[in-house]
């Protein structure tokens, strides 16, 4: 982990949030998140109503595009080792295929973990 952050040196404007406490937070918020999202279990185990063998993996949505080597940690969807880098998983299959496959996008993926979060699943 990169946990390297240091109290900042800055003296606050009344009010304000010294940034990097802001950071602090939100790191500390993302990785709450991810903890929760683990404990969900792999999520297209679940919507195939199959049961999971191994462990859960987080999956960063679009990590595959290149479109940001840092996306957030509030983008991950949860998947066992098959679904995520089995040949029947998301970078097995690419999207594309993944969709085809499943007729699930990431972002499909997405909405099921953030309505299993919230319990409506
Ligand atoms: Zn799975
Ligand atoms: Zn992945």
């Amino acid at each position: 982990m990169m946990s390297t952050a240091r109290p900042s040196k800055t003296v606050p404007r009344p009010g304000d949030v010294p940034p990097a406490v802001m950071r602090h937070t939100a790191a500390s918020i993302e990785k709450s998140h991810k903890t929760r999202v683990a404990a969900l279990g792999c999520i297209l185990c679940h919507e195939l109503a199959q049961h999971q063998n191994g462990d859960t993996y987080l999956h960063h949505v679009r990590s595959d595009q290149g479109l940001s080597q840092r996306a957030s940690d509030f983008l991950v969807i949860p998947l066992c080792h098959e679904h995520h880098q089995g040949a029947s998983g998301i970078h097995g299959l690419g999207t594309r295929m993944f969709y085809t496959r499943y007729q699930l996008t990431e972002l499909d993926l997405l909405a099921m973990v953030i309505g299993r979060l919230e319990g409506e699943l």
